[in-house]
């Protein structure tokens, strides 16, 4: 069985996921392509229309067109309805499209396998509100956490989220929101989701939300160290870039469309060291 998959995003040539997918193609042995598709701004549903048409098997979304995506979807998971964002497209056979996100349990597998940080019991900070914090939620609250405290820059954005999430999940007394002033540390675990370090800027996290050994994970991957990262590093955390998390979403995306999980370890090592 040879299928056809892409990455739809625009711009899209930066775009690492058809270097790990052909790579994850080799290592389990699956003939598939993945190439980039770069949609123009104004027709996202027509070039998904057409590879429907065209007979591939699925795309994963990325910038701008995650939010578009999930209202593309004939059907969507349920951790994509409560990340109301789509990541991961599946075209099936009778010309559905189903809607799923695995950024949230990307990040997750990148925490708990590659960093080796097990979240159960854990206070864990996730700084920013936008698509990428909303998928991270349900993935991280279902490693059982002991708290997850969501800072965010509009703190209203912050607290509207926590209150849909709380009364989603049967009132879960484990979600607060705050300020960024207000964080009171240290935490175990402090996740990046702004998009501060895409414009070299630090989030306003104070210094005492680390502590010596507390993980502290960027989403952001390529131009690393972040000023994030440096200054979580000076206050004695453990940093991480999110390519990780690249990789771990993108081994969920080829088990639903192949039904094989690729091993991650040997290919993130490679794609840090640049081969
Ligand atoms: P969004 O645009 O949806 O959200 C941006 C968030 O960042 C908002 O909460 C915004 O706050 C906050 N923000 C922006 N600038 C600042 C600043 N200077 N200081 C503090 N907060 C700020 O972005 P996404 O959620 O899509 O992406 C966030 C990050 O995650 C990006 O770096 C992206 O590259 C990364 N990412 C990585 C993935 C991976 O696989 N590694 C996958 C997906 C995303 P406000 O509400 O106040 O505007």
């Amino acid at each position: 069985m040879s299928e056809r998959y892409c990455v739809i995003g625009n711009p899209i040539a930066h775009s690492k996921s058809p270097d790990i997918h052909a790579a994850f193609a080799l290592q389990t042995g699956q003939d598939m392509l993945y190439e980039r598709c770069l949609a123009p701004l104004d027709a996202f549903d027509a070039t998904v229309r057409a590879l429907v048409a065209a007979g591939y098997g699925g795309a994963n979304v990325t910038v701008p067109f995650k939010l578009q995506a999930a209202d593309l979807a004939d059907r969507l998971t349920e951790r994509a309805r409560a990340a109301g964002a789509v990541n991961t497209l599946i075209f099936n056979s009778s010309g559905g499209i189903i809607g799923d996100n695995t950024d949230g349990a990307g990040l997750v597998g990148d925490i708990t396998r590659n960093a080796g940080v097990d979240l159960e019991g854990k206070r864990v900070l996730l700084l920013g509100a936008g698509g990428a914090a909303r998928g991270a939620i349900v993935p991280l609250l279902a490693a059982l956490p002991a708290e997850l405290t969501i800072a965010n820059r509009t703190v209203a954005t912050a607290d509207a989220l926590v209150d849909r999430f709380t009364a989603q999940l049967a009132q879960d007394q484990r979600l607060a929101a705050c300020a960024f002033e207000n964080i009171a540390g240290p935490y175990d675990v402090v996740i990046n989701a702004t998009s501060a370090s895409l414009a070299d800027d630090l989030p306003p996290v104070p210094g005492s939300a680390f502590r010596a050994g507390t993980l502290a994970l960027d989403m952001m991957y390529g131009k690393v160290p972040s000023r994030f990262m440096v200054f979580a590093g000076e206050h004695g955390a453990l940093e991480r870039d999110g390519l990780g998390m690249l990789v771990e979403q993108a081994a969920e995306a080829f088990l639903l469309w192949r039904g094989a999980r690729p091993e991650t370890a040997a290919i993130l090592e490679r794609l840090r060291q640049g081969v």
